[in-house]
């Protein structure tokens, strides 16, 4: 049977969708190369959330038809996610070795069009329309642990991501994903518990809830019960699955923390004290300017009430520097937010004009040496607060879930904290998919480093 590599540029959400499309070629037949140079089929799965991460795809694309095309012919090469919806045939028009485009709704036909591309039946297929009940479609795993999508290397997955909704009705003014990924649609809860129960059964300790705007699950679906909002119905129907140690999800909007969110912290004990909540500016103006519709009090607000119901959430951030018409004043009004925030940790991103996007025409774009300068100064503070809440955590003791070894050195073991701080320690094998604790004993960048053995001999 054919190979097939995988290359999955972007966010979780991308990681998440070339891992469902492995596993649908996997149960076809197909086998997974370990690199682009064994295999008779290499998917590029895009982003198209900076311009950035669309050069690198159609470059990467522009090197595979130069390079690995020349020397075999026969080899097939496809687009697939978000650049593939936004771009479609434009892709085979400006990059005629490109053999299939598949958009974000269409995932789960790839093995379809691989067939008929390989048996010669078809020659170019793009396919980049709506498909009702799309969002369904992204539920089949791997399960090689850590993400890998080899099978040449089989770990065990300790644990996973499951896609509760697609799409996004939020429209910031700088965003590309409602146009790449299209309205919002939430698959039903009995379909995902179903599936999050399959993957407990195979030995899953936590899963990850994924969407581009999780808090925003179900709306329209599921009316607010008892208080409780749609998402946090289904934190409520998750966290009953027995055998199930930890839930996270992402990304939330800050404006879908309500008291029931809040309160969730404090009620479901597998729900972890962690949250990524994308912030984007500490500029009342600039901040409406992006249509995101919160305050920086409001967003204050919501970090005390968490950090009042678990003192030790590890809260982590997405930034965006140089958004059209960014002053000076702004960008002190956001830095000041991160020194009040205390993020454990942010991603901070220069503004990036994207087509059909209502900042993109904004007037007064900030020049680069601008975001450049103002990019650098940011992540210094980001890295100094980071720094610190790590050094804070040496001497403390921390449950972690143990997922396997270490990414930097296989001899040693990695696990996370329950607020998503990796630690580094010796351990055996017996160790992985246990939840312990360890005794911190060092910190680096945004690593620690724990040793069991002590808190045994306690
Ligand atoms: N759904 C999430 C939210 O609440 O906004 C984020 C999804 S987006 C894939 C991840 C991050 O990319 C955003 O939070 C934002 O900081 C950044 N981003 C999105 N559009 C951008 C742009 N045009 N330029 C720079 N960064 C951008």
């Amino acid at each position: 049977m054919p190979s097939v590599y995988i290359k999955t540029y972007g966010c979780q959400m991308n990681e998440r969708d070339s891992e469902a499309v492995a596993a649908q070629l996997v149960a076809k037949g197909y086998t997974l190369a370990t690199s682009e140079n064994a295999a008779d089929v290499i998917l590029l799965n895009t982003c198209s959330v900076r311009d950035m991460a669309e050069r690198k795809a159609v470059g990467k694309m522009a090197n595979l038809a130069a390079d690995v095309r020349k020397n075999r012919p026969n080899v097939v090469l496809g687009f697939m996610g978000c650049m593939a919806q936004s771009r479609g045939k434009e892709l085979i028009d400006t990059l005629p070795d490109v053999d299939l485009v598949i958009g974000t709704q269409k995932f789960h036909r790839t093995a379809d069009y691989l067939d008929e591309i390989l048996a010669g039946k078809r020659d170019k297929v793009v396919d980049v329309e709506a498909e009702r009940g799309s969002e369904a479609e992204i539920r089949q795993h791997l399960l090689f642990g850590n993400g890998g999508t080899s099978s040449e290397s089989p770990k065990r997955a300790i644990t996973a991501f499951v896609s509760i909704m697609q799409g996004c009705n939020q429209y910031c003014t700088f965003c590309i994903v409602p146009y790449t990924r299209g309205e919002e649609r939430s698959r039903a809860i009995p379909d995902i518990v179903a599936e999050c129960q399959q993957l407990v059964a195979q030995g899953v300790k936590e899963i990850t809830l994924l969407g581009q705007i999780v808090t925003s699950y179900g709306r329209r679906d599921y009316p607010v019960q008892d208080g409780k909002s749609a998402f946090v119905q289904l934190l409520d129907a998750v966290h009953e699955i027995e055998g199930l140690e930890r839930i996270r999800f992402t990304s939330p909007h800050p404006k879908g923390y309500g008291d029931d969110l809040v309160e969730a912290y404090a009620r479901l004990p597998k729900l972890v004290e962690s949250a990524h909540i994308p912030v984007q500016s500490g500029s009342d103006r600039i901040l409406k300017l992006m249509h995101r519709g919160y305050t920086r009090e409001r967003f204050l607000g919501i970090l005390a009430k968490l950090r009042a119901v678990k003192p030790g959430m590890g809260i982590t951030t997405d930034i965006i520097v140089g958004f059209p018409g960014e002053t000076e004043e702004d960008f002190a009004q956001t830095l000041s937010l991160t020194r009040a925030a205390r993020f454990q940790n942010a991603y901070v991103f220069k503004y990036s004009p994207r087509r059909d996007t209502p900042a993109a025409t904004m007037p007064d774009q900030v020049p680069d040496t601008v975001i450049e300068e103002r990019h650098a100064r940011l992540l210094e503070l980001v890295n100094d607060i980071g720094r610190e809440h790590y050094a804070a955590s040496v001497g403390t003791r921390q449950q972690i879930l143990v997922e396997g070894p270490s990414h930097k050195n296989a001899a040693r073991l990695q696990g996370r904290t329950r607020c998503n701080k990796i630690v580094i320690f010796d351990g055996a094998a017996r160790h992985v998919g246990q939840v312990m604790d360890v005794q911190i004993i060092r910190a680096g960048t945004f690593t620690l480093y724990g040793d069991p053995a002590i808190v045994n001999l306690n």
